[in-house]
């Protein structure tokens, strides 16, 4: 184990254990606790303190890496020569550029690319969801997490039992858009409980632990990945027919962390969002690319804010041009399945302020009809694997 994942392992499990010791009775309001379960005294589960989620949140819990742990983490370290390898090569601390580097004797020895033991955790303790899906977007503001959430109320509509892993961490919407606002994320022996919409439908994501809805997260790469290998390594998500991993804009390091902590976990695909103009979909063309470098399947790219129909005269409005043809047209080109579009409709930002289905909000509405045949679609490509 690298002395990085020592120390945040180490972290982890004095959180854990400060307050499982603590587990007492709680309250089984909306969720916190499948109805039916069994509750052993084991999996009883109580309120994370003050004190933990203010070290979740101040990230004392994930503790800023040492410059030799950030380093570490990086496939080609800052102080290494500009001609540098990288630490997975065959030829890391052995190739001639390697000659005076700092980090040398660390890469010859195969140390800096050993893989990190929460990949094993994270297979492990996600072994009983049946599918993993990550949202993503290009940019920000595209309606990445009102697909992530609505995908999430659709899986549950189904009486499937789904998750939401929110790892948007500086931009957590995930609980309002859930109506999950205020709640928090119990603790027990067993890890961290997620919060429930019903029966159905389990939440995770830092803004539960905000005691601010307004404070900022302002963490470097390395912090934000520590919290990330936590919600995949802590969370007990016990048996899910899915999980939709709600991400942040971009590759980020965030995206990498995720991909690398689920390499065993048997990732099913990612689904991206984008709006039509050309300025998103340059974005969406590297965020396929990313998917293709790191071998995750692309299930689709949904087109959302993609027209507006006037309620009054039915004039449907592209606010959004579509000046290069689109979502669909950019798939053809790049060869990914399209999975269909979503309108701009003022009653999508209403039910993500009141937390809310679509398919309670508007049943027979094109967002709904959208959302509906996504998941159908991830069923048949997850199903046919
Ligand atoms: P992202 O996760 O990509 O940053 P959000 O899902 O937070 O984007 O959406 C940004 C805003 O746009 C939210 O207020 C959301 O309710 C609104 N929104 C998303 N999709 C639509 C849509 N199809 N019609 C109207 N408003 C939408």
């Amino acid at each position: 184990m690298s002395d990085r994942s020592q120390v945040i392992t180490f972290a982890c499990g004095a959180l854990l254990g400060a307050t499982a010791a603590g587990a007492a009775a709680f309250a089984i309001a909306k969720g916190h606790q499948r109805s039916g379960d069994d509750v052993t005294d084991k999996s009883v589960a109580a309120p994370l303190t003050t004190a933990a989620r203010a070290d979740v949140v101040n990230g004392a819990s994930v503790p800023e890496p040492t410059g030799a742990e950030e380093e570490d983490a990086k496939e080609k370290p800052d102080n290494a020569p500009e001609s540098c390898v990288g630490v997975s090569s065959e030829q890391a601390g052995k190739a001639a550029s390697c000659a005076g580097c700092p980090n040398q004797s660390l890469c010859a020895s195969g140390e800096a690319k050993k893989p990190d033991p929460a990949v094993a955790d994270v297979k492990d303790r996600l072994s009983e969801v049946k599918r993993k899906i990550l949202v993503l977007s290009g940019k920000g503001g595209v309606g990445k997490s009102t697909v992530s959430a609505q995908l999430s109320f659709g899986f549950a509509a189904r009486s499937m039992d789904a998750g939401l892993l929110d790892v948007d961490i500086c931009g957590p919407s995930v609980p309002r858009m859930m109506g999950l606002l205020g709640q928090d994320v119990h603790q027990s022996s067993e890890g961290w409980s997620p919060v429930y919409v019903d029966d159905h439908l389990a939440v995770m994501s830092i803004g539960f632990m905000l005691p601010n809805q307004d404070d900022a997260i302002i963490w470097r790469g390395p912090r934000k990945n520590g919290l990330i290998k936590q919600f995949l390594t802590d969370v007990n998500w016990g048996s899910l027919d899915a999980l939709i991993i709600d991400t942040p804009p971009g590759t980020s390091d965030e995206h990498l962390s995720i991909v690398t902590y689920l390499q065993d976990a048997a990732m099913d695909g990612a689904v991206i969002v984008t709006t039509p103009q050309e300025v998103a979909l340059m974005d969406v063309r590297k965020e396929i690319n990313f998917c293709r470098k790191v071998n995750l399947k692309i299930i689709g790219v949904i087109e959302n804010m993609s027209g507006y129909v006037c309620t009054s005269c039915g004039h449907e409005e592209r606010i959004f041009a579509p000046s290069t043809g689109g979502a669909e047209d950019m798939c053809k080109q790049m060869d990914v399945p399209f999975l269909g579009r979503i309108p701009l409709d003022g009653r999508v930002a209403q039910a993500g302020d009141a937390g809310l289905p679509m398919s309670q909000m508007c049943p027979d509405g094109p967002v709904a009809k959208c959302i509906d045949r996504v998941i159908t679609a991830i069923l048949n490509q997850t199903d046919s694997k």
